[in-house]
Order: structure tokens, then C-alpha cells, then sequence
């Protein structure tokens, strides 16, 4: 789940990071009165769930608050990536003489935490991986020994960031972690952290996305939701119980279990095919949830063909094909179906489905390739 960009700054801002002092508004009203709060120069800032905000014309500055409200009225009718803007952040307007990067994700091959640095801030991180990969700076965190002071040092250092801001980036340093460990995030960042014009740093964007699987431990954060956040089928597949990520290939793919999911999608992609989504039904799956699953992948406009690959143990076969019946009847399948059942009640489940009109395969390699195949065609 992803955090706006005022809640995720302001959860900085309980952990010591120095924030702008702004406020939220959803009508150009609002903003003028916050922007007079404030007075003088402010920015407007769009609070939808993408990066690139600036570049889409979603953060504007203003020079009083009579230009605020015109500017939110603007960008409150916006749509930026095909999010609607329903809020936006009135920050007063920093003066900027250079933009830091300073994020903390996951790093799943060290398995721990990697603080990430870089004096090319404000841009996308990933674009400066790509054209400036020595301006990336990274220290590991060790979850028991928590950050090091040492390695605060080795990235203000790193980053040539003048001696007298390395107490105050410490601090942000700090900060930044304690958030990311307390809100049990996959990623926080600062981007652009800055030097303003009276020579202090000061988090003029934040980001925060959270563990899904965490939380449970954290609803008053889960209250924030945005349910623009998601596309309308992650959305009922969140109601329904489903792991379901879109993707961009045409070949729908339904499977139990995220690794045998992992592994389906593997095989698609080495017999050349491109999958449509990640999909686990989950262990012990009946036919409703089947049946839900079913209706999911399809309502994705670009799936050419659907591969069902059920490896039944918990999840019995005969329930799969029940699921699959059921949903049939529920929504219209225009795509060719290739079936592979194997494992507990795998002849009965096979029986079921003997006089529907699907394309049957008893390996994953074959089920594959016929898939792959039968999306070509469509
Ligand atoms: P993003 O494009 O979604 O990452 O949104 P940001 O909040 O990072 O804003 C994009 C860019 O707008 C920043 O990198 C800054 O260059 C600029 N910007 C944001 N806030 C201010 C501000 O208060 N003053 C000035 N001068 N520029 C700002
Ligand atoms: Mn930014």
C-alpha cells in the first residue's frame, strides 16, 4: 500500500525530519486560505500515487494565494497517469540550491535493508542507476545493530554535503529509518531532500510504501487507504482474498500458490509467451474464490488466452473445476482456456470438465506452449 505524499511526510515529520509546514486542501477554497495561512510564495502540489509529478505538470508554484486557488482548480481537475487528482498539498515554496536523494528499501539478496544516497536528487533514482551509476551511494543495515553512525558519515561524506548540515542530516538519516522500521515499509524516500535557502535541509517530497503482509499491525494506517491507489480488479481481488498483480502480457495465468504462480509465469515467458498477471488463489481455494479469480482475469481487455495450472493438495482439483463451471456461467469466456489439473481428485476435476470447451494439457511445459500458442491465435 502507498502512502500520499502529505501523510507520508508527515510521518517523517513525527521522527524528527523538518518538513514544509503545509496543509491538504480538495477544493480551491481551501487552498486559498491555507496558502494565505502561510502567505507569500507557496506550491501546489497534486497528491496522486505516481512519481513524476512535477514533469506531468502536477506541482506548480504560486506567488500569492490568489494564484493558489487558480492553480488548484487546475490541477484538481488533472488527471496524471490516469489517476485522478482529488487532493493537493500546499507547502510553502522553498528556495532550493540543491536537491539530495535519500531512500531505504529492501535489499531481498543482502536480506536487509540498504540506505540509498545520491547528490543527483530530484530526479527518478532509477534514471540516475541508469546514466550515473557511480552517484549512488549505499549502506547496508543491519536490522539487529540498527544505522551506524559511521555509515550516516560515509554517505554525508559521500555526497560531499558541507560539514555543518552533517549533524542535521544525522538526524534525517535517522528519521527516515526509524519510519521505515515503524510503519514496516518496502520503501521510504526523501527525494529531493534539500539545502534550502537558509542552508538547511529540509524533505520537500516523501514516499512511503508499505508491506501489504504487515498490515494487520497497523491500522490506523491502513485507514489512509486511497482506494484510487489500485486498479479496480487488485481492488476485488484484495475483497476477494487474492494475491492479483496486473501485468502488462495477454496471457491470463491462474494458479494456487505464489511460487508454483512464480514458476508458471517463468515457463510462459521461456516458451515466449508474456503473462497477463500474477495470480495465487491460495491453498485450499473453492469455488467461489475460483469463480471470483476467474472473473478478474478476465475483465483485463488484453488477455488473449487463460492457462489454469493447479497443483491440488490442500486445493482440491474437483473444486477448481467446480470453480471454474461456476464462473463460466457468471461471466463470458472469449478466450481459449487451457486447463492443467494435477493432484488431489485431479480425475474427478478432469471428469467435470470433460464436456467444457477448454484445451487440456497434463504437463506445465505443454500447457505452456499451448497457451502461448492459442494467444498467438486469438
Ligand atoms: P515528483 O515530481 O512527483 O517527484 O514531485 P516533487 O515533490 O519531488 O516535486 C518535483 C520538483 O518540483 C522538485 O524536484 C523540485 O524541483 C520542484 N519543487 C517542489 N517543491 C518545490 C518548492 O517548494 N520550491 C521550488 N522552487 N521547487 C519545488
Ligand atoms: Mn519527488
Amino acid at each position: 500500500m502507498k502512502l500520499h505524499e502529505y501523510q507520508s511526510k508527515r510521518l517523517f515529520a513525527k521522527n524528527g525530519v523538518p518538513i514544509p509546514e503545509g496543509d491538504v486542501a480538495e477544493t480551491p477554497e481551501q487552498a486559498r486560505a491555507i496558502a494565505e495561512k502561510i502567505g507569500g510564495r507557496v506550491v501546489v502540489k497534486s497528491q496522486v500515487l505516481v512519481g513524476g509529478r512535477g514533469k506531468a505538470g502536477g506541482v506548480k508554484l504560486a506567488n500569492d494565494a490568489a494564484e493558489a486557488e487558480q492553480l488548484a482548480s487546475q490541477i484538481l481537475g488533472m488527471d496524471i497517469k490516469g489517476l485522478p487528482v482529488r487532493k493537493v498539498l500546499i507547502d510553502p515554496a522553498s528556495v532550493i540550491e540543491h536537491e539530495i536523494y535519500l531512500g531505504i528499501t529492501n535489499d531481498r539478496a543482502a536480506g536487509m535493508p540498504v540506505m540509498i544516497c545520491s547528490a543527483a536528487g530530484g530526479v527518478d533514482i532509477e534514471e540516475v542507476a541508469a546514466t550515473d551509476p557511480d552517484k549512488i551511494l549505499r549502506e547496508h543495515i543491519d536490522p539487529v545493530f540498527g544505522l551506524r553512525g559511521y555509515q550516516i558519515r560515509n554517505l554525508a561524506s559521500g555526497i560531499d554535503l558541507p560539514r555543518e548540515l552533517w549533524r542535521q542530516f544525522g538526524k534525517i538519516a535517522n528519521g527516515l529509518y526509524a519510519t521505515y522500521k515503524g510503519t514496516d515499509a518496502t520503501l521510504a524516500e526523501i527525494n529531493p531532500l534539500i539545502i534550502d535557502g537558509d542552508g538547511n535541509l529540509l524533505a520537500v517530497d516523501g514516499k512511503i510504501d508499505m508491506d501489504d503482509n504487515a498490515l494487520f499491525r497497523h491500522p490506523d494506517l491502513e485507514a489512509m487507504r486511497d482506494p484510487d491507489e489500485d486498479a479496480e480488479s487488485e481492488k476485488e481481488a484484495r475483497e476477494a482474498d487474492l494475491a492479483y498483480i496486473q501485468l502488462d502480457g495477454n496471457i491470463g495465468c491462474m494458479v494456487n500458490g505464489a511460487g508454483l504462480a512464480m514458476g508458471t509465469m517463468d515457463i510462459v515467458n521461456f516458451f515466449g509467451g508474456s503473462p497477463a498477471n500474477f495470480l495465487d488463489i491460495g491453498g485450499g481455494a473453492g469455488p467461489d474464490k475460483v469463480a471470483a479469480a476467474m472473473k478478474i482475469i478476465l475483465s483485463d481487455e488484453n488477455v488473449k488466452a487463460l492457462l489454469i495450472n493447479i497443483f491440488g493438495g490442500i486445493t482440491r482439483c474437483d473444486d477448481v473445476a467446480n470453480g471454474i463451471l461456476e464462473a463460466m456461467k457468471m461471466v463470458e469466456v472469449n478466450v481459449p482456456m487451457v486447463v492443467r489439473l494435477v493432484g488431489t481428485n485431479e480425475e474427478e476435476g478432469r471428469a467435470l470438465l470433460a464436456d467444457a470447451d477448454m484445451i487440456t494439457a497434463t504437463s506445465l511445459a505443454e500447457a505452456a506452449q499451448k497457451a502461448v500458442a492459442a494467444a498467438a491465435g486469438a
